[in-house]
């Protein structure tokens, strides 16, 4: 029902000190504070030259994709005419078997042919032996009543058998070309086949390639994304120590103020008391004058409001020296609870702690409809901004007895708090939502003792003081 805050890079937020109810702050708090601002400059300006150094790597990311990019257009451009290959072959050896069936066919109706002519040569081999054995030429010759008959008998005869043996040797002729013509277009085929083996094993390498830069450019867009979320959450880092530094500013000047203020104060209270003392003096002079027993009554008055002046003096004295910060409450945990109030109605929904592997920093705080969202104690916003995985989000810096705090309020729905504005316990500042990272409505709500820092370390248990 949550969200898992990514490390919003939070370099030390250093809080600011402030004029609050509590504040114990002194001269020396004053310098703390001061300081306490430099070192929020100092991060400044690293977390800056950090974006500069995160922008750098992103442009490099992007760099090495349009190489990429560039690559993978031209082995594009490769397999398709690897693809044309392999349609041009497949088309060639299509047609060369065709060829060969052909040449099949060609070549089986010679050897028909030849068969049928062999078959009618015995026939007629056959049919001279019946009327007379191997002379039957001869006698057809030789029956010739003269020379002339002779002649023309034994020509035909020959012709006859050449002609017979003259068309056998033309079919074999033939069937032999044919052969020849069926040898050369098999070995064409072969060929072929074997060029598109090696066509083949070239589309296959080409995928492969295509395979890995796929793979080396999911990795870029995927680093790419993480140094560009990286980016976001240094800006939302330098966007929150700018709002940190003008409420440490702020909180200056209010302690300052409020300083003079309490100097004006004592200074007024201590001429009063000698007024007071003075008066008390002469009343004392002018009463033990008149008689001793008014003057006990007197004396008891005197040493009641002594007491009291005493007890005033302290409390303003406490203010400019530095055991102002041991002069708060010690801090028991019955002490603890009255620091931070609970900020909304509702029930816990998720401690703090390990959830999911990771460490939740924070607690959450779940109720429906329309739910207010306060101010935990006294303090400074020192963000009130909207962020991918907080959504709306409100920072608040607070400086009691003497001890800095950042509270953090996520998921709300409105903010009713700007950047630098003071904000008093249990004053609404939004409420509760569901925005960024979030699942459900319910507010996201960290305390850290001390300033941020990237780990977090600071954040403790809220529920130790409610
Ligand atoms: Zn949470």
């Amino acid at each position: 029902m949550k969200k898992s805050l990514i490390a919003l890079n939070m370099a030390v937020v250093v809080g600011a000190g402030s004029l609050f109810s509590a504040g114990f702050a002194s001269a020396e708090s004053i310098s703390e504070l001061k300081k306490k601002e430099s070192q929020i400059e100092e991060n400044r300006s690293k977390v800056h030259s950090n974006i500069k150094d995160a922008e750098k790597s992103i442009d490099h990311v992007k760099g090495k994709q349009a190489d990429l990019a560039s690559q993978l257009e031209k082995l594009e451009k490769q397999m398709k005419e690897t693809e044309n290959k392999i349609d041009k072959l497949t088309a060639k050896i299509a047609k060369t078997k065709e060829q060969i069936e052909t040449l099949k066919k060609e070549i089986k109706v010679l050897e028909d042919k030849i068969e049928k002519r062999n078959e009618l040569l015995k026939e007629r081999a056959r049919s001279y032996q019946a009327t007379g054995g191997n002379m039957n030429y001869l006698e057809v010759v030789l029956g010739a009543s003269d020379f002339g008959e002779f002649v023309e008998r034994l020509s035909a005869v020959s012709t006859i058998m050449d002609a017979d043996q003259d068309l056998i040797a033309e079919q074999e002729r033939d069937k032999k070309a044919l052969e020849d013509k069926k040898k050369s277009v098999e070995q064409k085929l072969s060929d072929l086949e074997s060029m598109m083996a090696e066509v083949k094993e070239m589309k296959a390498k080409q995928e492969q390639q295509k395979k890995e830069k796929n793979q080396l450019m999911k990795k870029l867009k995927a680093e790419q994304k993480k140094l560009e979320k990286e980016k976001i959450g240094m800006e939302e880092e330098a966007d929150i120590l700018a709002g940190q530094k003008a409420a440490i500013k702020k909180a200056i000047k209010q302690e300052e103020a409020r300083q003079a203020e309490i100097a004006k104060q004592k200074a007024a209270e201590e001429k009063r008391q000698a007024e007071l003392a003075k008066q008390r003096a002469a009343e004392a002079k002018k009463k033990s004058s008149q008689s001793s027993s008014s003057s006990k009554s007197t004396n008891a008055g005197s040493s009641s409001a002594s007491s009291k002046s005493s007890t005033s003096s302290k409390s303003s004295s406490s203010s400019t020296s530095s055991s102002s910060h041991t002069a708060a409450p010690a801090p028991s945990s019955s002490a603890a609870s009255g620091i931070f109030m609970k900020p909304a109605a509702g029930y816990f929904s998720s401690g703090f702690g390990g959830r999911w592997g990771t460490n939740h920093n924070g607690i959450d705080i779940a109720a429906s409809g329309s739910v207010s969202i306060m101010a935990a104690a006294d303090g400074v916003v020192s963000r009130s901004y909207f962020s991918s995985s907080y959504g709306n989000a409100i920072f608040i810096t607070h400086y009691i007895n003497g001890k800095q705090y950042t509270t953090v309020y996520a998921h709300l729905s409105s903010r009713m708090v700007s950047n630098g504005q003071t904000v008093k316990k249990g004053q609404q500042i939004g409420l509760m939502g569901n925005t960024g990272q979030s699942y459900g409505q319910h507010l996201h709500f960290e305390i850290h003792e001390g300033p941020w820092n990237i780990n977090k370390s600071n954040a403790v248990n809220p529920r130790k003081y409610f």
